[in-house]
């Protein structure tokens, strides 16, 4: 397991921790890519250690909207506590844990993987203003403009544009 943080003989006060992994070394799959970066602020005391974790986690997407391809950067921090008495944990808290005192190391990368995740949007958009696809003619609305109402000249109206057309070249 790749986010392991190394406890042993560790002094009381601040460390810092900073991870650069592949999402697939973490068992994470599309729309991550490229890079998962974590780091992390430990706060040891003599009864606990307090994570303080910036994730940053590089995604593909399609629009939802346009169908457009685009990567993003998505950000999420989080805290984790780890006691050494487990009188402290709290059942309701996922984000409190027990650590027995000889413990060697802290794995992160089951909160990692699942922060990563709730980093994710439930909808994904290119750009907040995106103007999506024309649902009668289908171009992206955002490069072309909306082709319905050329296509969808009445009968009618086209014998009059002939016969603009035809005033026009003889004036
Ligand atoms: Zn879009
Ligand atoms: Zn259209």
């Amino acid at each position: 397991m790749p986010l392991k943080i190394k406890i042993k003989n560790i002094e009381n006060g601040v460390h810092y921790f900073d991870f650069n992994e592949s999402p697939k070394s973490l068992g994470l799959n599309k729309p991550f890519s490229n890079y998962i970066k974590v780091n992390c602020k430990m706060d040891k005391s003599q009864n606990q250690f307090v994570l303080n974790c910036d994730l940053k986690v590089h995604t593909n997407f399609e629009c939802d909207r346009c169908s457009e391809e685009f990567e993003a950067e998505l950000e999420r921090d989080f805290k984790l506590f780890y006691f050494f008495d487990e009188e402290n944990i709290d059942d309701e808290d996922s984000n409190t844990f027990y650590i027995a005192p000889e413990e060697d190391y802290i794995d992160i990368s089951k909160e990692v993987r699942e922060y990563a995740m709730l980093s994710v949007p439930m909808k994904i958009v290119c750009d907040d203003d995106c103007k999506g696809l024309c649902a009668g003619c289908g171009v992206d609305l955002n490069k072309e403009e909306c082709r319905c109402s050329k296509d969808e000249v009445r009968p009618e109206w086209e014998e009059l544009l002939k016969l603009k057309d035809k005033i026009n070249k003889q004036g």
